[in-house]
């Protein structure tokens, strides 16, 4: 196995291989191919290098890529990828402030790659037109900036009240939803998570999990669905447990999740 292949770890899911490409300091690109389709997509665009890197290692040609939101450490690959052939996929909300696109997609509507059926999710908050990718065939979810392991994005455009409508349609997947998530902040996120959260056993075998992944070079992702219900404390706001060492005991989740949320920025 070469260096650059080395460096790449594949998860397989129906006819799917996923590939996780970190790129600049702390972002997750995705390279996803389809073996019945032998389509590959890139989730998000962080920079170009690591991608073709990447793609030179697998011996595989891009041909889509997909993007959750505006942000430059998501998109300003794309320029770069973009060769003759390669379609550029986003929401036509947002499509004023994201690179050209081939083809818009709307929030609430499911699209078709190759045989894979693909819902787009509308997960306002993080940016206002922030959408995230599910595929319910080989169940999997590309969370971008709005769900990560133990975590959520920050409020950038949006408020807490739309964040919490949109990690709420993410609960009400199935618990055993792979996640692949934009960012590796899962060691911070983990600290934090023990300051609303303390008396959750099984969020301490995660931290410890976590911790002994990270500490031999691992990465965190993907998680699951019903991992991040059971440990992440943005999800966790529907718990008596979390409301209570918060001082919020009996309040709505949603004022629960604007609590935690501000909690995470002044930490
Ligand atoms: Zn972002």
């Amino acid at each position: 196995m070469s260096n650059a292949l080395s460096t790449l770890e594949t998860t397989e899911a129906g006819t799917l291989k996923i590939v996780s490409v970190p790129c600049l300091n702390d972002n997750f690109a995705y390279l996803v191919r389809d073996e019945a389709s032998g389509n590959v997509a890139l989730i998000d665009a962080p920079e170009a290098g690591a991608v073709e890197g990447a793609l030179h290692a697998l011996g595989w040609t891009l041909t889509h890529i997909f993007i959750t939101h505006h942000h430059g450490d998501h998109v300003d690959g794309v320029p770069a990828l973009r060769a003759p052939g390669v379609e550029v996929i986003g929401s036509a909300q947002d499509m004023g402030r994201l690179p050209p696109l081939s083809q818009t997609v709307t929030p609430g509507e499911s699209v078709h790659w190759g045989e894979i059926e693909i819902r787009v999710i509308d997960t306002p908050g993080h940016t206002v037109g922030h959408v995230v990718y599910y595929m319910p065939g080989p169940g999997v979810l590309f969370s971008g900036d709005t769900l990560f392991a133990m975590g959520c994005g920050r409020l950038f455009e949006g408020t807490a009240q739309q964040m919490w409508g949109g990690l709420s349609a993410l609960m009400d997947l199935p618990d055993e939803t792979l996640v692949f998530f934009g960012h590796e902040y899962t060691a911070t996120n983990a600290d934090f998570a023990l300051t609303v959260d303390g008396d959750n056993a099984l969020l301490h075998e995660r931290v410890n999990a976590v911790i002994d992944t990270l500490e031999n070079g691992g990465r965190t992702t993907p998680t699951t669905i019903g991992l991040e219900k059971a440990t992440n404390p943005f999800l966790r706001a529907v718990s008596p447990d979390v409301a209570r060492s918060i001082g919020l005991a009996d309040a709505d989740p949603e004022i629960v999740f604007a609590e935690v949320r501000r909690r995470k920025d002044a930490a």
